[in-house]
């Protein structure tokens, strides 16, 4: 279908087309000196000392589980309120994943005093994501994690270039996850990272990329080494010169494009303050900077969501939902009864998401949030 106005659109031009005839050229095609360059490129704009590029995000998150020392019997904090990856990364390493509730409706994020209730003589770590972006309180969680002696996992997959106090999201937690999926602030098709400043994490992470493997295709192409041991159970979690070169590009166009993202959150907030009030728009006390990732609202109590997005797609619009409760899948019906999720559901009945991506025209703010004025009189 062709949308009048899609959720989200990729900024793409010749650089993009360049970068990849480029590697196309060098017939290097997997994790030579362009994923090199990404990685060092990458952990510079972040801030950390480690960059490891890998397959994508759910590969990340799973690397920096087993980096963290997770095994069946153990157990992990993680919201509901995320894609499914996040818990999926727990299950993985036979762990399992105990979930807490959100904050609010103003903050879609996992709470410290959820996170702080959930808490066993069996947890070993904790995971948050950071909704849209917007930073789950960092500080009071760090401290909490310190405390418990837990460890602490970002999945920064919608935070790419977000901060608190000055410092970018991913970098708060010992290993933060980042993903470079299709419809992520920054693209490579498939592609992720996770950052890191231990030195410890960094070096498992990297053997555990590549099958615990103690030289690389690269390192013997370079003439650095003839001959290799394993020294783990890794995998290929490899990422390829293509991806790489595309993020490399990617990741020079992000300040601007979240910057763009940001100022057209601000003016569907002033929209629906003045044309729709009775819509929640969620983070308006947010604290730090948010990379924007996306644009999601609160309909009003007992709206009927479904014929809503109906609504909306009859006039152009493409919606989503971020996202259903994890604990609601069927995948998840052993985890559902631990924990009581009040808010994460009430807040997921009423959550929509708008579009949002930086090469929206100004205009079509008003145009969605009109639609949705129309829209909410169906539903
Ligand atoms: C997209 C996403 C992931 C997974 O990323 P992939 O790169 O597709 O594996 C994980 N967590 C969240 C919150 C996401 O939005």
């Amino acid at each position: 279908m062709e949308w009048r106005i899609p959720l989200s659109d990729i900024d793409f031009g010749p650089e993009e087309k360049q970068a990849v005839n480029d590697v196309l050229q060098s017939k290097w095609l997997t994790m030579g000196s362009v994923t090199q360059q990404f990685e060092q490129a990458f952990a510079a704009y972040v801030g950390a000392k480690h960059a490891i590029a890998v397959t994508n995000a759910t590969a990340a998150l799973h690397l920096a589980c087993v980096a963290a020392g997770l095994g069946p019997g153990d157990e992990a904090i993680v919201p509901s309120l995320t894609f499914v990856a996040t818990a999926n990364a727990v299950r993985y390493t036979g762990a399992s994943p105990v979930f807490a509730d959100i904050g609010g409706e103003q903050d879609l994020n996992i709470s410290y005093h959820s996170i702080e209730k959930a808490i066993t003589k069996r947890t070993r770590a904790i995971l948050v994501m950071h909704y849209g972006g917007y930073a789950c309180d960092m500080p009071s969680i760090v401290e909490l994690a310190r405390e418990h002696d837990l460890k602490l996992i970002e999945d920064a997959a919608h935070a790419v270039g977000s901060e608190l106090d000055g410092r970018k999201l991913g970098t708060w937690g010992d290993m933060g996850c980042f993903s470079f999926f299709s419809n992520k602030n920054m693209t490579t098709g498939e592609g992720g990272m996770i950052v890191t400043n231990d030195d410890k994490y960094s070096e498992r992470l990297h053997l555990l990329r590549s099958h615990g493997m103690t030289t690389l295709t690269w390192d013997r192409h370079k003439g650095h080494a003839w001959s290799y041991d394993v020294v783990d159970l890794g995998y290929n979690y490899r990422i390829d010169e293509i991806r790489a070169a595309l993020g490399l590009v990617q990741l020079g166009k992000l300040a601007v494009n979240n910057e763009h993202r940001r100022r057209l959150t601000h003016m569907y907030r002033e929209a629906f303050q003045e044309l729709a009030p009775e819509i929640t728009v969620p983070f308006a006390q947010h604290a730090g900077i948010s990379a924007a990732h996306l644009m999601p609202v609160l309909l009003p109590e007992n709206s009927n969501k479904s014929s809503f997005m109906e609504n909306m797609k009859g006039q152009g619009i493409q919606t989503s939902f971020h996202y259903p409760p994890i604990h609601t899948f069927t995948a998840y019906e052993r985890s559902r009864d631990r924990n009581s999720l009040p808010i994460t559901e009430t807040v997921a009945e009423r959550e929509v998401t708008l579009p949002l991506y930086p090469t929206l025209p100004d205009d079509n703010v008003l145009v969605v949030v009109e639609a949705v004025t129309h829209a909410l009189g169906s539903s």
